[in-house]
């Protein structure tokens, strides 16, 4: 393989909480390079100094990048973006929203932090640029992002007290993506993004009405480990029998696939198993999508094209066969065959149906998309 000598590229680095994902993209959209660091012990994302072993990470991937790619410019994922709605060149004022916004994400924020500041130190000559999970859904118009909650207490915390969603950038990505390979125009879209997180978002002329999740990620749809929509009534009633301290764990980390299966968050091997609790994970799992997508549809006034992406999405032909068995009503037919295919972007529903399409995630070719129109590069 011949590779262009004067390559330029975007890298995107998304730094978890204990790890470091990152791609090299060249302008044409072609991987150049990749891989994932894990067991960084993060140190203080607060305070203009503050280092870690993500600066170490960070140099170890900058020092392994190919020579033939010139880096010139660097997409940063952040889950929260509190209240922006597109991506943002990283100035002073950015990263203090960012670390302001910590205390609202307090799992995802601080580790994007060091990354970024890492990063900005060894490449101080480049754009680099944060593109936030919740951007996407600052569109929701309050009806869908507000809590019934008081007003009083909404002010009171400075209206933060209300739903953000996240997986914005896939959930963009699915909504741009099928409009490209639909030959008629898309007008009422839902894309379901199922991993091991999950969220599906109402899209209404290419822009969120409506979300999934909520001021944090449980809420919504069964996930791997999160239990999604549950009474408030119950939460406090858990809190008093097992303690406050517990609840996170229980409902974040105990609930969902793994915890109603009491086997696996992963849904390959509850199918494998086969057992009523398994296979009641699955039902609750299903008939709980099927929910979102009626309602979203009346949220939208109809619906034009269903999408399907993230590991289950993409990967697993029963749940979306029973995904979209369960919305026949609508005028969603299965296409078996195609259906019955891995990873593959193509529509599943058949030629007079409302269609219905597997969209692998591409987060990574969205983020560099995005970096490049904020940088103007
Ligand atoms: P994350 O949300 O962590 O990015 P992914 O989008 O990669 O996760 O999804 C991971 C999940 O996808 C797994 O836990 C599993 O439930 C599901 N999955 C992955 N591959 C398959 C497959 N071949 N068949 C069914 N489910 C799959």
């Amino acid at each position: 393989m011949t590779s262009n000598p004067t390559a330029q590229g975007i890298l995107v680095l998304n730094s978890g909480s204990s790890s470091l994902k990152y791609q090299l993209l060249d302008f044409t959209g072609q991987v150049r390079a990749h891989g994932l660091i894990e067991r960084i012990e993060a140190g203080s994302a607060v305070g203009d100094h503050a280092s870690s072993d993500y600066a170490s990470a960070i140099d170890g991937v900058l020092d392994s990048l190919p020579a033939d790619v010139t880096v010139v410019g660097v997409g940063h994922r952040v889950v929260h973006g509190g209240f922006y709605k597109e991506a943002k060149l990283l100035t002073p004022e950015v990263i203090g929203e960012i670390e302001r916004l910590c205390a609202l994400a307090p799992l995802h924020n601080p580790p994007a932090l060091e990354g970024i500041r890492a990063s900005m130190r060894r490449r101080p000559g480049v754009p680099h640029v944060a593109v936030f999970d919740t951007a996407f859904h600052a569109t929701m118009p309050p009806r869908a992002y507000r809590y019934a909650i008081s007003e009083a207490l909404y002010q009171e915390n400075n209206g933060e007290l209300r739903r953000y969603g996240a997986h914005g950038t896939s959930h963009a990505y699915m909504a741009r993506r099928v409009q490209e390979l639909h030959a008629h125009p898309l007008k009422r879209i839902i894309t379901l993004h199922l991993g091991n997180g999950a969220s599906a978002a109402a899209i209404l002329d290419g822009v969120s009405v409506d979300t999934s999740m909520g001021f944090t990620p449980l809420e919504g749809l069964v996930m791997g480990t999160r239990s999604g929509d549950i009474d408030a009534g119950l939460v406090m009633w858990l809190s008093q029998k097992y303690g406050p301290d517990n609840i996170n764990a229980i409902l974040n980390k105990q609930s969902g696939l793994k915890g109603m299966s009491g086997l696996s968050n992963d849904l390959r091997d509850l199918h494998a198993a086969g057992t009523p609790e398994a296979q009641l994970a699955l039902d609750v799992m299903v008939y709980r999508l099927i929910k979102y997508v009626g309602a979203y549809t009346a949220a939208l006034g109809g619906l034009d094209a269903l999408v399907f992406t993230g590991g289950i999405g993409e990967n697993d032909a029963v749940v979306r066969a029973q995904v979209i068995a369960g919305l026949h009503f609508f005028g969603l037919v299965l296409d078996e065959e195609a259906n019955n295919v891995r990873g593959q972007e193509r529509r599943i529903t058949t030629a007079n149906s409302l269609p219905a399409y597997v969209i692998p995630a591409n987060e990574e070719g969205e983020i560099a998309r995005q970096v490049r129109e904020v940088a103007g590069i």
